[in-house]
């Protein structure tokens, strides 16, 4: 299809609580909205990398830049048939897969209403029920977590996730075990150690996590396979896997048993696609992450949660779980313990509310043809 405009948005979503992890406390998640219109219709995508560039070397408003300045006037004006496509168009700039991936999500979902299909059904999935887990960041004390586990619990979830940071660690995940002897839960350090603290990941064996995610560095894949090695509990990467070539290489290399796929995070839902094929040949299971998104890029992970070969329940949230107003009606709700359907509209179902989107916006702009930089 020809692509007509792309529209920009910088969004600040306020959080309703902070979310803390090994990269600190975030009090606020910015996003990149994308809106892009052909053929008479528009798709919408979304990418959050977040204010600081901390969870990777990107961040909201760098992500906005690159794609204001180089990725969107590359695209407009221009037929592109398929997210291979689109993927090829920006393939000469390095790097950046929020930044691509905004415009990757809004491409496939301007193709999905195109069809009159919902996104979901496009991509391949079977089913629109998607089981997802609970997500416990670090608490201001270990009786406050084991209450919200209890509630997770109470509420059927089928599983949780725990965050690891120095000073919220073993002893804390000792307590959940001792609390909780049959619950199924994961660990998730976020980058924070190194192939030194092989002891602490030895104790944690004993504690029968499902996974233990991104136990080392960013943009590792050896000592995570050196880890693998030393430890009975699977290695889970998220932060390494930032496109389909990592996650082959991660897979040669053993350096997991588990595969954390988000679509921002790895370039869009293309190269997810491309993530969760290799994934299936590898027997190597998926789960799709979140990155507290809008319900806008929220309903483009659930897609891909519907997809086989996705057999963890998934980090994608409840609206009201982290805002308390999303950008979007109708918001994203649990359909049932541990579920949340995908949207049955064409694309992904649902579109900023005009006001609310107004409110959240930092900047915003429009790239047209008559826009387009040189090309490099
Ligand atoms: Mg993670």
């Amino acid at each position: 299809m020809r692509l007509d405009s792309i529209d920009l948005y910088r969004v600040r979503l306020p959080l309703v609580y902070p979310f803390r992890t090994a990269y600190g406390d975030a009090h606020a998640i910015e996003s990149v909205l994308v809106r892009m219109q052909g053929v008479g219709a528009a798709g919408w995508g979304e990418a959050t990398p977040w204010e600081s560039p901390r969870y990777s070397p990107e961040w909201a408003a760098g992500a906005y830049s690159l794609a204001r300045d180089w990725l969107a006037p590359q695209l407009v004006g221009r037929d592109i048939g398929s997210g291979a496509e689109l993927q090829a168009v920006l393939a000469p700039f390095k790097g950046n897969p929020f930044a691509k991936a905004a415009l990757d999500l809004a491409w496939w979902d301007l193709e999905a209403r195109l069809r009159g299909k919902p996104l979901w059904q496009l991509v391949g999935g079977r089913s629109d029920r998607v089981e997802v887990g609970a997500d416990f960041g670090v608490m201001e004390t270990v009786a406050a977590l084991l209450d919200s586990v209890a509630g997770a619990c109470a509420a059927g979830f089928k599983r949780v996730k725990l965050k690891f940071r120095p000073g919220w660690e073993i002893d804390v995940v000792r307590a959940v075990r001792l609390a909780f002897p049959d619950l199924v839960f994961h660990v998730d350090c976020n980058a924070a150690y190194a192939l030194s603290d092989l002891e602490l990941f030895r104790a944690l064996d004993e504690l029968a996590p499902a996974m233990v995610e991104q136990p080392l560095a960013h943009d590792d894949l050896l000592d995570h396979a050196r880890l693998q090695r030393q430890i009975r509990t699977p290695v889970c990467l998220d932060e390494s896997i930032t496109s389909p070539r990592a996650a082959r290489q991660a897979l040669e290399v053993g350096a997991c048993r588990y595969l954390n796929v988000k679509p921002g995070r790895v370039g869009g839902i293309t190269p997810a696609l491309e993530i969760l094929e290799a994934g299936r040949e590898a027997g190597v299971s998926c789960w799709i992450g979140g990155m507290l998104e809008s319900a806008i890029g929220a309903s483009h992970c659930l897609a891909l949660a519907t997809l086989p070969g996705v057999s963890y329940p998934s980090d994608i949230f409840p609206s009201r779980r982290f805002y308390d107003h999303d950008l979007t009606r109708p918001e994203i709700e649990l359909a049932g313990p541990s579920v949340i359907r995908a949207f049955d509209g064409p694309g992904i179902g649902c579109q900023p509310e005009g006001e609310v989107l107004a409110v959240r916006t930092v900047e915003s702009c429009t790239v047209r043809p008559s826009t387009v930089s040189p090309s490099c």
